[in-house]
């Protein structure tokens, strides 16, 4: 099927000031340079650890991020060169969900009007039909319609991220981009809104870009998947393939510290040594090197590409 969005060499770098005067001497390159598509009706999952840009992809894609370079493209357009009438046809059809919707939500509005209101702002919906499309959206998402009239603190985490996602979805869009939609909630929580997103889609033909720090997580609703660390591409390729021979040395050791045991599968549990390093200072090199249980000699001065592991998979490494 047909490319929705397309990322090319994406970059999104962040100055940071510094010294007595604030001067800029250094920059986070948050994302650099950071390739992908997602087709019609596919979930494509971004993982990582916090750190490692993979919510700046995010951001960027819908400019809440500014773009230092690369291009976007989103229904065959080029979405950062969009303007006018143009732009306000597409911006709707691409929406974010974050991980607290709470904090989008305004404490003083009731949530039937919160989801009406970008209807009525993108001229989706006008006075007489808005509380209709609302109540619509909220029943789509397991919601009742009684519910409409009341605000955002009576509902718990996982009925406040349904209405987040029921005001997406009043929009009509084509692809979420979900940043962490579960991780402030309960397992259990978080299966019922995972197999929400999930039947959302088989209705809608949505397609998802899905941002976690957990594999678990992605793992019951992506197609393809995206091994973010430190600004860079490890490792993607196809879902099955993906958790069942991890090519990166830094998928296999998320994957190894995924709790679910996953049957026929012997994987040797990888322990990463220390945290993720600094982001504005990043090690040279493969930037794995510094907690890579295998790395060598070559991987502290040699920066190893992203290159085609066949099969529709993509890795960076030497070893690999
Ligand atoms: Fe490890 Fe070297 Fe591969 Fe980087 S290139 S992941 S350091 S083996
Ligand atoms: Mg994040």
């Amino acid at each position: 099927s047909e490319a929705l969005l397309e990322i090319e060499d994406l970059k999104t770098y962040f100055p940071i000031k510094s010294g007595l005067l604030g001067r800029t001497t250094r920059q986070v390159k948050a994302v650099d340079g950071i390739s992908l598509t997602i087709r019609e009706g596919e979930t494509f999952g971004l993982v990582g650890e916090s750190g490692s840009g993979k919510s700046t992809v995010g951001k960027s894609i819908v400019r809440l991020a500014a773009k230092t370079a690369g291009t976007v493209r989103f229904m065959g357009e080029d979405l950062h060169e969009l303007h006018g009438e143009r732009l306000r046809q597409l911006r709707p059809k691409l929406q974010l969900i974050f991980q607290d919707p709470y904090s989008s939500l305004n404490p003083r509005v009731r949530i039937g009007d919160a989801i009406g209101e970008p209807l009525l702002d993108h001229g989706l919906a006008s006075k007489s039909d808005v509380r209709e499309k609302a109540l619509q959206a909220l029943e789509s998402c397991g919601l009742s319609a009684y519910q409409a009239d009341r605000l955002p603190h009576e509902f718990s985490g996982g009925q406040r991220q349904r209405i987040g996602i029921a005001r997406a979805l009043a929009l009509d869009p084509k692809l979420i981009i979900a940043d962490e939609p579960v991780s402030a909630l309960d397992v259990s929580i978080q299966a019922q809104i995972i197999n929400l997103f999930r039947r959302l889609q088989q209705e809608r033909g949505l397609s998802y870009l899905f941002i976690s720090h957990d594999l678990s997580v992605v793992e019951h609703l992506c197609d393809r998947i995206g091994v973010m660390y430190l600004g860079s591409m490890m490792e993607t390729g196809p879902r099955e393939e993906l958790f069942r021979s991890p090519l990166h040395p830094y998928t296999k050791a998320l994957l190894s510290a995924v709790p679910i045991p996953i049957p026929k599968l012997k994987r040797e549990r990888i322990v990463l040594k220390g945290d993720i390093p600094d982001p504005s200072n990043p090690p040279s090199g493969c930037k794995f090197h510094t907690r890579c249980p295998f790395a060598v000699e070559r991987c502290v001065h040699d920066a190893p590409e992203l290159r085609s592991a066949g099969g529709g998979r993509q890795v960076a490494c030497h070893l690999a």
